[in-house]
This record gives structure tokens, C-alpha cells and sequence, in this order.
């Protein structure tokens, strides 16, 4: 940033997806005069595609840890989130279809007692019991109570307009062009100015900061019309950690929300390399056809409506969050993959700590930008053609 033109804001923000709103609340509590630029409306990207599931993955020591905090935050937000926030302890119930999948719920189920979380295995009889619609005889399953579910674009409008009464400024309907240097164009042709710029652009991260190995991730989602019996708990099957962290195959797998309205929420697909948000008849079929197996009832129910979103994925499956080797004024917010809506406030957290130079919770490390910056340069003088196929 230029020493001559004064900042406008010491923290400014683009994109009040849930990250972006987390952060800005996060930014703001610190005392920072904060700002968000948002091109469309808020939580209005990825985070009103998604499910909502408040759910700690173990895919890797960090990604537990992110989640782990992450919902910490959660129920420390939750008595004060508005009814319309519709956040609900139901708890995932990951089932396993087979003897493989029941020794993957016997490894979580240790992972997380070793790490003091509650968790239940149950058999065959106990997960009938516990969802008696699921198909008959499946191998049993691992009961995570403290999982739970939100709808995240009225939580992202609540984290805002906290942060709005706090003095953060939210400019609706304008699109960043450049973030860099401590300024950030928009594309009216005004430039505003911070020391802190933060990416939280979501899947749409690489357009203002370009070569950012961000790939979008598509998902398939539907919801069904009233069925309030259906199902208690989301029902996740054992096989989605395959799907969620395969980095090049079209996959689905079975995930199922039941909605405080009595609705289930029908998930869920990945694809690569698809820019195009319409819905895709035979990836939908793949993925309602998953749902079935495991409900069978699902096939007297009406689907009401059909959507997709763009996860941001990156290619070691962590989020970015942190500053961008080069320059000092620019950080991310992004990469969050399928796990956004749940590590969000964990995010802001890390981040408004490293603002204040404030101890954070968890070790800030893995999650550093500088990570996929130093694999890239190496790929890059090492092996050209394998940086391509990223
Ligand atoms: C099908 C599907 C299911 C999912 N299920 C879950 C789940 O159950 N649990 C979970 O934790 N996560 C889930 N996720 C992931 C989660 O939705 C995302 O990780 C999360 O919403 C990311 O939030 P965000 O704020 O980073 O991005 P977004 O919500 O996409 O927000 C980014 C914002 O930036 C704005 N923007 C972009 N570029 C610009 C620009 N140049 N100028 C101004 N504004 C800009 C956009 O308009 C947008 O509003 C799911 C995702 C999908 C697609």
C-alpha cells in the first residue's frame, strides 16, 4: 500500500459467505474497523448450497482439530442464534453397510474416545432401532452425539449484522477485482485501502488472487417435501470419507439430513472440472439412487426442489487460512472444501488471533497458505506436468 493514501479500514473482507461473516465478527470483537465486500447478497454462495452439518471429520490430525474447535464455537453461539438459525442436535449416525465399513466405525469410534469426544457403536439391531427406516440389515454403525446442524445463510446474516452493530461496514452488490498491496479494486473503478486485505471468496477465491490452486468441487443437493418421521439423526454412510477426499473421481454418497421442518435434506455429490451450476439429471439420479439403498422410503417421498454448489477445494484438503507469501497485507479465508459451514468460526478465530498476535486455540500451522505456495514452486522447478494435472 502506497505510504501516502490512508487505509480505510484496518481488516477488509471479501465475501460474506459464512467464512467472510465469521471473520468479520471475529475482526470486528477485536476491535479492528472492519469492512465486507460482497458482490451478490449474503451467505448467498456455497454456504446457502449446503447441508449444514455441524460434523467433526478425522480425515487428518488438522482437519479433526479445525472441526473439533470449530464446534467448541458452535455451541458456544448456539443459545443466542435465532430460531430461524434452526440449529439442531440430532447427532450423524454413520452407517455401515458391510463387516470393511463397521471396522472403519470401530477406528472413528476409538479415534475420537482417544480424544474424549462421545461416540457409540451400535449393531445391526441398535441402528434399526435407533432409524427404523433404514434398509434392513446392515452391519451397525457409530452414534456422534454431539454433531449437529444449522441453516448457514441465516447464521451468516446474524454473524454480520453482530458485526455491523460492532461498526463493520458491509457493501453489498460490489465486486472486487484486485486484492493486493493493500488496496482492493472494485470494479466501479474505486479503489479502497487496508493493511489487512482477506480473502473469503469461496470457490471464486482464484479471481482475485489468480494462481490460487483452488478447484471447484460441484455438489448435487434435493429436498424433500414434509415427511417429520422419516429419519432422527443424519444418516451419513461409512463410505463417504472415500467420496469427500478421492481428489480426481465423479463420486456420490449417502447423506441424509432431517430438517426441523419435517423436510430431509438429500446429499451428496462431488465432481471436478465443471463450471456450470445446472443440475446434471444422471448425477442427480446417482445420487438419489445411493439415498434410496439406504432408505428405501425415500421412494414414496416427493422432491420438492434440486440444486448445486461449488465447494473450494484444494489440493491437500485443508483450508487456507493465513498469509500469502509476497505480500504482507493479503490473507486467505478459503479452501474449505466440504467442511466450511463447520470450521468456520474456527477460521475467524485463527485469524483474528494472528491480527492481534494473540495465542490461537490451535496450532495455526497446518493450515498456513505458505504450505501450498513452497509445493508449488517445488512442483513447478521439479515437475511441470504434474503441477498441471492439480
Ligand atoms: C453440496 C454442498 C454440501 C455441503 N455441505 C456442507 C456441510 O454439511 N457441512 C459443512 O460444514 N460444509 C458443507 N459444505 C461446504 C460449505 O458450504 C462451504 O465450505 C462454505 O459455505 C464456504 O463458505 P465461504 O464463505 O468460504 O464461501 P461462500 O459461501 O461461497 O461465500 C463466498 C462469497 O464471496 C462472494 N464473492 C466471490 N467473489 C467475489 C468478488 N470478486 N467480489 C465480491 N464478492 C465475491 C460470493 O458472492 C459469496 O457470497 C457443502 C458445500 C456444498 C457445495
Amino acid at each position: 500500500m502506497s505510504s501516502a493514501a490512508a487505509a480505510n479500514y484496518d481488516v477488509l473482507i471479501v465475501g460474506a459467505g459464512i467464512v467472510g461473516a465469521a471473520c468479520a465478527l471475529a475482526c470486528a470483537k477485536s476491535g479492528l474497523r472492519t469492512a465486507v465486500v460482497e458482490r451478490n447478497q449474503i451467505g448467498g454462495g456455497a454456504s446457502a448450497a449446503g447441508m449444514g452439518h455441524l460434523v467433526v471429520l478425522d480425515g487428518s490430525e488438522p482437519e479433526f482439530a479445525l472441526c473439533n474447535r470449530s464446534q467448541e464455537l458452535w455451541r458456544q453461539l448456539q443459545p443466542e442464534l435465532p430460531a430461524s438459525a434452526e440449529y439442531s442436535t440430532a447427532g450423524t449416525l454413520w452407517v455401515a453397510d458391510d463387516a470393511e465399513e463397521m471396522s472403519e466405525a470401530e477406528r472413528k469410534h476409538a479415534y475420537l474416545a482417544e480424544r474424549g469426544l462421545p461416540a457409540q457403536l451400535l449393531d445391526s439391531r441398535a441402528v434399526a432401532d435407533a432409524e427404523p427406516h433404514l434398509r434392513k440389515g446392515l452391519a451397525g454403525g457409530l452414534l456422534v452425539p454431539r454433531d449437529a446442524t444449522v441453516f448457514p445463510p441465516v447464521v451468516a446474516a446474524y454473524l454480520l449484522q453482530k458485526a455491523q452493530a460492532l461498526g463493520t461496514q458491509i457493501l453489498l452488490g460490489k465486486t472486487i477485482t484486485q486484492l493486493a498491496d493493500g488496496e482492493a479494486r472494485l470494479a466501479d473503478g474505486r479503489t479502497l485501502r487496508a493493511p489487512r486485505l482477506v480473502n473469503a471468496a469461496g470457490a471464486d477465491a482464484p479471481f482475485c488472487t489468480p494462481g490460487l490452486p483452488i478447484n471447484k468441487r460441484k455438489g448435487h443437493l434435493a429436498i424433500t417435501d414434509r415427511y417429520p418421521d422419516l429419519l432422527r439423526h443424519q444418516v451419513v454412510e461409512l463410505g463417504y470419507m472415500k467420496s469427500a477426499h478421492s481428489l480426481t473421481a465423479d463420486s456420490v454418497a449417502c447423506n441424509l439430513q432431517p430438517r426441523i421442518t419435517g423436510q430431509v435434506l438429500i446429499g451428496s455429490s462431488r465432481q471436478f472440472g465443471i463450471d456450470d451450476p445446472a443440475v446434471e439429471q444422471a448425477m442427480l439420479g446417482r445420487m438419489l439412487r445411493r439415498g434410496l439403498y439406504f432408505l428405501p422410503a425415500l421412494a414414496q417421498c416427493n422432491i420438492v426442489r434440486t440444486w448445486t454448489g461449488f465447494r473450494a477445494a484444494t489440493p491437500d484438503k485443508l483450508p487456507l487460512i493465513g498469509p500469502v507469501p509476497g505480500d504482507s497485507t493479503l490473507w486467505l479465508a478459503t479452501g474449505h472444501e466440504g467442511l466450511g459451514i463447520t470450521t468456520s468460526l474456527a477460521t475467524a478465530e485463527l485469524l483474528a488471533s494472528a491480527f492481534c498476535g494473540a495465542e490461537p486455540p490451535i496450532p495455526a500451522e497446518p493450515y498456513l497458505p505458505a504450505r501450498i505456495f513452497a509445493a508449488q514452486s517445488t512442483h513447478a522447478s521439479a515437475a511441470p506436468a504434474a503441477e498441471a494435472q492439480l
